[in-house]
């Protein structure tokens, strides 16, 4: 396939940025003029690739994601992680309560990710004081043993797997730009896109909020959450919004807790990664908050008036004084609490609502459009694109090119394509295992009444109260009897 004569790359996070760098790097895409537009100075302080951290792990139910962390693992230990941008402090993967009920699918998530770490990556079970690599908490008092400094209860079983670790989100995209600078064959502008004009078959421009018009033979969409602007996605992904909070700690907290592995308890969610610069975080991996908002349909001429509803992010950019949810205040506070119970009335130096662009089965969208033919779509995250940063522009590119390298590249094609159905709700809610409750809507959430207390049980799932997960239960679940009780583990 012949490299397009210009290629313009909106947006420049993990995928706009991943794809620039490989492309700069092609034979074949070697006379190819690319454009790297952002809305924002570089790094966009709300763009999902944007923060403290992220977690950074091959502890995945769906081993195509195992497999592409092989890939991207080797850079985080050398280079791509040097200078503090990425933590080897292991991820520990707790479950809560009764193993019965709702709460099924924490547990088989982890037995699922257990055997793919053991069996695809060959990994060492056994205590890390005795050469393992990936230990097995058969009970709370394990949970307590490996997080001791915390203090509190951390989870009633799972496994901590001392090979993952958690990046320095930002100094991580920070380096990758001075990569991409570094090839000297990107062009970054900031500027905000403010609509694709479609033909019928094609995008014929690209408009900027100026007003100044650009062409170019191949538009690659990368505009995180945000895309469902500028082509309908209706169905297909969602802007979904995360609540993260934080909280300052003094020096000896931090020396204290510094040391700990990222705990995520895959019952509801919730997740803390160890503290840098005297920051902790505390956020949930969710269902999280639809926005819903009115917009010209982006694929119509202006003139036709014709409308569409979808949820895009609302951020600080929008509303600087935006806060979170009542309910997600809480979900955060009484998960510090449990957790670490010294730092339970701390607050919050800071909070933010991240936007994830959910699909439904929370696979990536990396695929051209169906009807637009100089359209290449590079979304989906889904909330577990951040690790891939390293390396994720070679697959992207590699479909682009209709180019598989190899087996795990035929995988991903078949996981990232344009789907062939729309969900019947414009708005997609994953149906990948989260915490939290599905269906919340971030006005609704703002205008219901007062924190509840401290410590009260979060509601889980459908408005039902979460059931907790008891101890004991089956490792050794084999992989049918898991998909038969969850269509997929939890990616983040
Ligand atoms: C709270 C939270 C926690 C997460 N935790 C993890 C984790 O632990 N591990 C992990 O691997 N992943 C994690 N993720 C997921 C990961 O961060 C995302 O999948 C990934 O960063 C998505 O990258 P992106 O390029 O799609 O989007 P973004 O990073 O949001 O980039 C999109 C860019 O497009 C720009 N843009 C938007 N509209 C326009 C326009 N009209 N014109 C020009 N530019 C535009 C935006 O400014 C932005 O910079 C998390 C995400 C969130 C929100």
């Amino acid at each position: 396939m012949a490299a397009p004569s210009s290629i313009l790359i909106i947006g420049s996070g993990v995928f706009g940025l991943g794809t620039a760098y490989t492309l700069a790097q092609r034979e074949a895409y070697r006379d190819t003029k690319i454009t790297l537009l952002e809305r924002l100075p570089f790094p966009a302080p709300d763009a999902a690739s944007v923060d403290s951290s992220r977690i950074v792990r091959p502890d995945y139910a769906d081993a195509a994601y195992t497999a592409l962390m092989a890939e991207a693992h080797p850079h985080w230990r050398g280079d791509f992680g040097a200078e503090g941008r990425y933590t080897e402090a292991g991820l520990c993967l707790t479950q809560e309560g009764a193993d019965s009920g709702e709460n099924r699918g924490a547990h088989y998530y982890l037995v699922k990710a257990l055997e793919n770490v053991k069996t695809k990556l060959g990994l060492e079970i056994g205590r890390r004081d005795e050469g393992g690599q990936v230990e097995l908490m058969e009970s709370s008092d394990d949970v307590c043993r490996v997080l001791e400094s915390m203090g509190g209860d951390c989870g009633s079983r799972g496994y901590i797997n001392w090979t993952s670790g958690w990046a320095d989100a930002e100094a991580g995209m920070k380096y990758m730009r001075t990569l991409v600078e570094a090839t000297g064959r990107v062009d970054f502008r900031t500027a905000e896109v403010s609509r694709l004009n479609y033909g019928s078959n094609a995008v014929e421009s690209i408009e900027l909020i100026s007003g100044e018009r650009l062409i170019a033979d191949l538009v690659v969409l990368a505009a995180g959450a945000w895309t469902p602007k500028l082509v309908d996605l209706r169905g297909i992904a969602s802007a979904t919004g995360q609540v993260l909070s934080y909280i300052d700690i003094t020096q000896e907290e931090e020396d204290r807790l510094a040391g700990n592995p990222t705990l995520l308890c895959e019952t509801n969610g919730m997740f803390i990664i160890p503290p840098r610069n005297r920051v902790l975080k505390v956020a949930r991996h969710g269902y999280g908050y639809a926005n819903f908002v009115r917009i010209p349909h982006p694929e119509r001429r202006a003139e036709s008036g014709e409308e569409i509803m979808v949820s895009l992010p609302r951020t600080k950019q929008d509303d600087p004084h935006l806060s979170i949810p009542a309910e997600g205040d809480e979900a955060c506070r009484a998960y510090l609490a449990k957790c670490i119970p010294d730092l339970a009335n701390r607050p919050w130096s800071q909070t933010r609502i991240c936007w994830y662009t959910d699909t439904p089965s929370g696979d990536w969208l990396i695929s051209y459009h169906p009807k637009y033919s100089n359209l290449f779509l590079a979304t989906g995250g889904s909330g577990h694109a951040y690790k891939f940063l390293p390396v994720v522009g070679e697959r992207i590119v590699d479909v682009m090119s209709r180019q598989n390298r190899d087996e795990l590249g035929k995988k991903l094609e078949m996981k990232w394509k344009w789907p062939e159905t729309r969900t019947e709700n414009d708005h997609v809610w994953t149906e990948d295992w989260r915490g939290g409750i599905k269906g919340m809507v971030l006005d609704e959430e703002f205008k219901k009444g007062e924190a509840r207390v401290v410590g009260e049980p979060t509601r889980g799932r459908g408005g039902q109260t979460e059931v907790g997960m008891a101890a004991g239960g089956d490792w050794e679940i084999s992989a049918a009897q898991y998909e038969t009780q969850t269509k997929k583990g939890p990616k983040l």
